[in-house]
């Protein structure tokens, strides 16, 4: 007797080939194969007599075979089958190519239902490569909605269509009813069965709708059940003890006051220190809002409670960066700050470690380094993370291992709809900076075909005779990479644009180079050693050049909308008139449209929804960036209104069964500790 846990092996038609082409797909048991949703359906539903069917419709006809098919080779690599239909009103001329095999299945006088597109030639009707299969037969592929599914290879669409038949009908009866009974009736959703059978095999069009609903509400909800979990655990632990400090003796050092948000997510992450809970807060902020500054405030903070801090930055450079503007705020307070990145040499690592170990160093800035084995902390207090994603459960724990539980604070740049921040950081708490620092200039963008390289060269010209700095970046070119448009590497560029400008520096830093070799050439860049700055987008994150002026994508097609603002967000960093110049010879409307959102807005959030809009939550969350699980079926950016009713039916429930320990939610907690076994390093 089959049940949810029965390997997909044991179906009937699955052989031990069939059943590791299913494990591809992620499918290993029969609840993972009812759970694997169609990509999309195909309305074959619609019957029409042949002579009423339309050019170019696609439609079901029933037919009988009025000749005996005919099989022959057009020229090596090309068979023909082909043979005649009728029905009471007419006839259609059916061909299959390359597929022999079906002149032995159809016979003279056999009764057929075929699917496909009609062609019509004058009065000929015509279709090639028609799914058929006998009338009523079983499983059917005609005459109905049919799914279709993502495949792996070995696979084809009956077969998976088959199984999943199969799964149902051994136990669509035992699938646990997650959605708690209430909760159903209040949203109006369909039962578990009910939404299992019409997301494979709809009955019509209505009925996919409703179990599309349910089934979305339903992911969303367990979703936001575990994310609510996680919080819920949180404030439970006991976090570092925080004294008090008057944030004023370190404003009031700085060379400017604090905008309105970095006082806020300063005072919200203060807060989240002193209630004695562990703070997992994340900071977000456009770049150039100021997050460095929010970082420094809190690492402050710590330390006035005898407390110590590591910063840690995705690349090198920009530890390097964080750690010259940090040493410059927090130095002169008489903070004892170090740095470990892996370009430096072992002698000095030594160095570094053991003053650590020893409680040497108030604020220690640095790479993954800082998280390696052999790193001992005393009285580590706060941990930053700049531009990075959270920490998986493996660094979690390295960290907890070494230092109790340390503050977290996360900085990221990358703007979310606001919409969506709620429950893709619905683990963490959330402050906004949603304000530039005063006086802060608009980056002018524009985005230019080919045509204008003179000009644009001119342009270069005329900045750097004023003495401002120009970055130009160039897309990754993947190798073996077939392409329509031809890209610029940035070696060649660079060696080109030398050439062009032979009174100025020319220098160039891409990802196969050395850490050390891309450090020489940054701080040649940031010390005005070097005027122009070819790189690939190794300078995406952070780094600091107030004054370069113009900031030169080639490609631009070939980067998503956000990720072009934050390259631009790379200029206006200091008192100067700042250009953007998007270039892009694809000719392409959809780029078009895409490159001119930049032209007309500077604001990183109304960016990223429009990034969303345009592309589709799909790409936007597709290449899981934000370490949230992948939803199956749900699409994060599209039902908003659902994630909403969904994320506060999860709250309201786990407000009242907050470990999801009463029988009636066993299901639902079962579903739960599904979505964390399956994605451990989603959770921090
Ligand atoms: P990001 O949020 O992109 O990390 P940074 O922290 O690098 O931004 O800050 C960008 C620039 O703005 C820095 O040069 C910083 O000194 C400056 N800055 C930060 N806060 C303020 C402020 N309140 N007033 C004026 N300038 C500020
Ligand atoms: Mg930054």
């Amino acid at each position: 007797m089959a049940d949810l846990q029965t390997d997909v092996r044991y179906i009937k038609g699955i052989g031990e080939k069939k059943a590791l082409a299913l494990n591809k797909l992620g499918i290993f048991t029969l609840q993972d194969l009812v759970s694997f949703f169609p990509r999309r359906y195909e309305d074959r539903s619609q019957y029409k007599p042949i002579a009423l069917t339309q050019d170019g419709e696609s439609v079901c006809i029933c037919a009988l075979v009025a000749d005996t098919p005919q099989l022959s080779r057009i020229r090596r690599g090309l068979d023909l089958v082909r043979f005649k239909a009728v029905d009471e009103s007419g006839e259609v001329n059916i061909t299959y190519f390359n597929q022999p095999y079906v002149k032995d299945n159809l016979h003279r006088g056999d009764a057929v239902v075929f699917f496909g597109r009609i062609e019509i030639k004058g009065t000929r009707r015509s279709m090639a490569n028609p799914v058929y299969e006998r009338e009523g037969m079983e499983n059917r592929v005609t005459g109905r909605i049919v799914p279709i599914y993502r495949l792996s290879a070995g696979l084809n669409q009956r077969l998976l269509m088959q199984s999943v038949r199969q799964g149902l009908d051994s136990c669509g009866g035992l699938l646990p009813e997650v959605l708690p009974e209430s909760v159903r009736e209040r949203n109006q959703l369909v039962q578990a069965r009910y939404a299992y059978e019409n997301i494979h095999f709809p009955a019509n069009f209505g009925a996919l709708e409703l179990a599309r609903r349910r089934l979305i509400f339903e992911e969303l909800f367990v979703l936001a059940c575990a994310l609510g979990r996680i919080r819920g655990e949180r404030v439970r632990e006991g976090g570092i003890p925080i004294g008090d400090a008057d944030l004023e003796t370190f404003w009031s050092v700085l060379p400017f006051r604090p905008t309105n948000a970095q006082c806020r997510a300063v005072d919200q992450a203060v807060a989240d220190m002193r209630n004695g809970m562990v703070m997992n807060r994340l900071v977000q902020g456009d770049v150039g809002s100021g997050k460095t500054l929010v970082a420094a405030a809190l690492i402050w903070y710590v330390w006035k409670s005898g407390l110590s801090s590591a910063f840690m930055a995705p690349t090198e450079i920009l530890a390097e960066q964080h750690c010259e503007t940090l040493t410059h705020l927090l130095g002169p307070f008489g903070m004892r700050i170090g740095k470990l990145t892996g370009a430096m040499t072992a002698k000095e690592k030594r160095a570094v470690k053991a003053a650590l170990k020893e409680g040497e160093l108030d604020l220690i800035i640095g790479t993954h380094a800082l998280f390696s084995a052999d790193v001992e902390y005393r009285n580590l207090g706060l941990v930053v993370t700049d531009e990075q994603h959270r920490f998986g459960v493996e660094q979690r724990a390295a960290l907890i291992g070494k230092a109790g539980r340390p503050h977290v604070l996360v900085m990221s740049a990358t703007p979310i709809p606001r919409t969506l921040a709620l429950i893709i950081y619905g683990d963490l708490d959330v402050s906004i900076i949603d304000e530039l620092p005063p006086g802060r200039q608009k980056v002018d963008t524009f985005a230019v075909d080919e045509s204008y390289r003179v000009r644009l060269n001119g342009f270069i010209r005329k900045l750097t005779g004023e003495g401002r700095q120009v970055f130009v970046v160039c897309p990754m070119v993947e190798e073996n990479e077939e392409l329509a448009v031809p890209l610029k590497s940035a070696e060649e560029h660079a060696k080109e644009l030398q050439q062009t400008f032979p009174e100025l520096r020319v220098s160039c830093v891409h990802g196969r180079m050395k850490a050390k070799e891309k450090d020489a050439v940054m701080a040649a860049f940031v010390a005005n050693e070097t005027q122009i700055l070819v790189s690939t987008t190794v300078i995406e994150v952070g780094v600091d050049v107030p004054n370069a002026a113009l900031m030169i994508v080639e490609n631009a097609e070939r980067f998503g909308l956000s990720q072009l603002h934050q390259l631009r967000g790379r200029v206006g960093r200091g008192q100067h008139k700042s250009y953007c110049i998007l270039v892009s010879d694809a000719d392409n409307e959809e780029v078009k449209a895409r490159l001119s959102i930049l032209c007309k807005t500077n604001d990183g959030f109304q960016i990223s929804e429009e990034d969303l809009r345009l592309r589709g939550p799909g790409d936007f969350f597709g290449s899981r960036q934000h370490g949230l699980p992948a939803t199956h079926i749900a699409d994060l950016g599209g039902d908003v209104a659902v994630l909403q009713r969904a994320q506060s039916e999860a709250n309201a429930l786990l407000a009242e069964d907050p470990q999801l320990e009463r029988t009636e939610n066993a299901a639902l907690r079962e579903s739960v500790e599904r979505i964390f076994r399956q994605n451990t390093d989603s959770f921090n």
